[in-house]
């Protein structure tokens, strides 16, 4: 491929409680709320997108809050780990804020002489801190109780675990133009050639032994990578398909349009585009204010507002 892949677009998890999610992405990690919207694909529930203060691809975390439901099984086959960029020297302060809101945190050895911290969200996701220099196109958010030095500065990598890892590493480098930029016992590093770009990093964990995971609560659904536009999107399907992926046609995601295909370790992958991002249907400065739907829902809109679990502002904001 003439084109490469800069890094994540977003990352999409499953939550259970939808205030919980809330009052820990929004309020306790003090991530931006981007995006109130509905699940398309079940417009009953609520899909909430979190990111940095511009909704910056490559910082956005978003949730399926499905209320009630079950837990997922971590495993091979799926994300082991989601991670933040922080700045350097911010792990003090996030150990404490942790503590103080009695979120167990561990903070580990450094990875790739890199400090980090790890702790789960309320429905078991592992979710870690890294300290690292910031991309200089992510804005961190200031309107949290965080400070502004030690905010979220969009996602580090993910790490995913795999039974093994060469079909995947393959698709990374052969394909999305990744190289192997380290590696330690069972975990390899890849980053995108676009040094600047966020979420450049993804780790790949040979775990032959380990059971297959189950996606449900507290696991990640899918990773989404970026396409600059259509057209750049179009070629990765071409290119996806003539190389036997099972890929989806285009799919209409009002904030960028998606692909989907699982890679050869059995995760779901996402190619989405940049354009036409978060601020297509409210200004920047009242993102996620109120309920956003897409055009073909509006009309529907009483009905799924009396469905939808109500929700209020994050605490701890
Ligand atoms: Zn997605």
């Amino acid at each position: 491929m003439d084109i490469k892949i800069p890094g994540l677009h977003h990352v999409t998890a499953i939550a259970s409680d939808p205030q919980r999610n809330l009052d820990f992405y929004a309020g306790l990690l003090g991530l931006r709320f981007v995006k109130r919207t509905v699940n398309f694909d079940d417009p009953g529930t609520h899909h909430f997108y979190f990111g940095d203060a511009r909704g910056t691809p490559g910082t956005i975390l978003t949730f399926f809050a499905w209320p009630g439901a079950r837990r997922g099984i971590r495993g091979t086959g799926q994300v082991d780990a989601v991670a933040f960029a922080i700045p350097k020297n911010s792990t003090g302060y996030w150990l404490e804020r942790l503590k103080q809101e009695h979120v167990p945190a561990e903070r580990t050895s450094p990875r790739f002489d890199e400090e980090l911290t790890r702790f789960i969200d309320p429905d078991g996701l592992l979710i870690e801190l890294i300290e690292s220099g910031a991309p200089p196109n992510v804005e961190g958010w200031h309107g949290s109780s965080v400070p502004a030095e030690h905010s979220i500065r969009g996602f580090h990598s993910v790490s995913a675990a795999l039974e093994g890892y060469e079909r995947t590493a393959k698709l990374l480098t052969d394909s999305f133009g990744y190289l192997l930029v380290n590696q330690s016992n069972n975990r390899f590093r890849f980053a995108s050639q676009n040094e600047t770009a966020a979420g450049r990093v993804i780790d790949l964990l040979c775990m032959p032994d380990a059971q297959p995971g189950r996606v449900a609560a507290g696991s990640v659904h899918h990773i989404a990578f970026r396409a600059s536009d259509g057209e750049e999107q179009r070629q990765w399907r071409e290119h996806l398909v003539a190389l036997a992926y099972n890929v989806t046609p285009v799919i209409d995601r009002v904030y960028f349009h998606s692909i989907y295909f699982r890679e050869p370790g059995g995760i779901l992958f996402e190619i989405a585009t940049d354009p036409p991002g978060f601020t297509l249907d409210e200004d920047l400065n009242q993102l996620g204010e109120s309920l956003q739907l897409p055009p073909w829902l509006e009309s529907s809109r009483a009905q799924i507002e009396k469905v939808l679990p109500p929700i209020a502002p994050p605490t701890n904001q």
